[in-house]
């Protein structure tokens, strides 16, 4: 990127848009895996844009859909019928696993978190909200003031009233010495605790792996046995899955299918991945639920016809060549191979995650400090060695997140470790 174009960048944005590197990079162009800069300079993209690559940068058959469909029409309003709209919509209800689903579209991932909670609270009346610590929900009001992760928070104020439960976190802190079992009957003591003090709850929120705050796990059926709680009371359990959906942690297509015993969500959100990098964001609902609200609404862009017929061949794309399966060959052998670049240097605390979506926590060494400053260098020096990775964000800047396009191969995944091996050696 010139100079000039950071410069004018600076004059115009806000201070508090995050950029990455001291020098930042101007994407012009990519393909596959891989993104090129201004200065011709060639990267392997671990970060999948940010998580929103999913299938592979300029995927043929999505770059064709998207260019057919803005030659006959760009846009024009989900006042009107749009056959694109229906038939991802018929696709994202079959594969959410919701009977009798119904779904929105909306344009990103705060605005479909909204929209779940619109839905909740009318459908149960209720302005209380439960939500993990250290979450991350998106950067509206509602969405930044149930976000757990206050560091988006200049107030406390919110539309909502918010309380937080354990679970989303567990390698530190009180619970970290605990079993699986263990944990799981903790953090469910901690909901039945907190439940005895609130009265009308209208849904807990939850990603069932933390993105931004870490690519944290919760041990599987955590989920589930929250959701036997929640029943009892009738609180709804939205699934945030805008980065745990559509097959990146590998084993399911679903993170939520992980904590399944006691069936699907009320309700789920996705963006992110599902329009390969075109803004796509949705909620399903069983159809009750969806349909509690009585005022007509639409979101103006929201369902727009080239925006669904990107995501509908990605998503036949990403079925077709079984992506969630490779992600889960590919992601296996990577992270057995960062555990062992890990054991190498004090400075890497824990290497963890699922399928194509990694997270390796940085402190200072020998101690349990997280270290965001050694994960800011270890960034610029992958970024000199040809490639691009992510960070946490607002407390969880010592976490490195890696997300590559779930086409990712054996040999990229082995050149991108390489790389991150000789990052970490030399920047920590
Ligand atoms: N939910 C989760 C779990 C996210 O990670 C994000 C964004 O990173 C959002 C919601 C907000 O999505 P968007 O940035 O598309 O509004």
């Amino acid at each position: 990127m010139t100079p000039d174009l950071h410069a004018r960048h600076r004059a115009v944005l806000p201070d508090w848009l995050a950029l990455y590197y001291d020098r930042p990079i101007e994407i012009t162009h990519g393909e596959g895996r891989h993104v090129w800069d201004a200065a011709g300079n060639k990267y392997l993209d671990f970060f999948g844009g940010i998580l929103t690559t999913m299938t592979a940068h300029a995927l043929p058959e999505v770059t064709k859909a998207v260019s057919e469909q803005a030659g006959r029409i760009i846009h024009t309003s989900t006042l009107y019928l749009n056959r694109q709209m229906v038939e991802l919509a018929e696709r994202v209800a079959s594969l959410s696993g919701i009977p009798d689903a119904r779904v929105f579209f909306t344009t990103s991932g705060t605005e479909a978190n909204d929209t779940a909670l619109l839905l909740a609270t009318a459908y149960r009346r209720s302005n209380q909200i439960l939500a993990m610590r250290n979450s991350y929900h998106g950067r509206s009001f509602s969405a930044v003031g149930i976000t757990g992760n206050r560091s988006w928070s200049p107030t406390s104020l919110s539309p909502l009233q918010t309380l937080y439960v354990h679970g989303g976190v567990r390698s530190r802190g009180p619970y970290a010495q605990l079993t699986d079992a263990q944990f799981i009957e903790a953090c469910v003591d901690d909901l039945r605790d907190i439940l005895g003090q609130t009265r009308g709850v209208a849904a807990l929120i939850a990603e069932p792996i933390q993105g931004v705050g870490g690519f944290t796990s919760p041990p599987d059926g955590l989920y589930a046995a929250f959701r036997e709680v929640l029943q009892e009371h009738g609180i709804l359990w939205i699934a945030d899955e805008v980065q745990t959906g559509w097959g990146r942690t590998g084993d399911h297509l679903w993170g939520w299918q992980a904590h399944a015993q006691n069936g699907p969500p009320d309700i789920l959100t996705f963006a992110k991945g599902i329009g390969n990098g075109m803004s796509i964001g949705g909620v399903v609902a069983r159809a009750e639920v969806m349909n509690c609200l009585d005022s007509n609404s639409i979101s103006t862009f929201g369902g727009s016809p080239v925006t669904m017929a990107a995501g509908l061949a990605n998503l036949i794309y990403l079925l077709e060549h079984d992506l969630q399966g490779n992600a889960r060959r590919v992601g296996g052998l990577l992270i057995e191979r960062l555990r062992a670049v890990g054991a190498t240097t004090e400075c890497v605390r824990e290497v963890r995650g699922r399928g194509l979506m990694i997270g390796i926590e940085l402190v200072k060494p020998g101690t349990d400090e997280a270290d965001p400053d050694a994960a800011a260098r270890v960034i610029e020096a992958a970024r000199e060695g040809g490639l691009l990775v992510g960070k946490g964000g607002g407390h969880n800047t010592s976490v490195l997140r890696i997300a590559p396009p779930l086409t990712l191969t054996v040999a990229e995944a082995e050149e991108g470790a390489a790389v991150l091996e000789r990052a970490l050696h030399s920047a920590c």
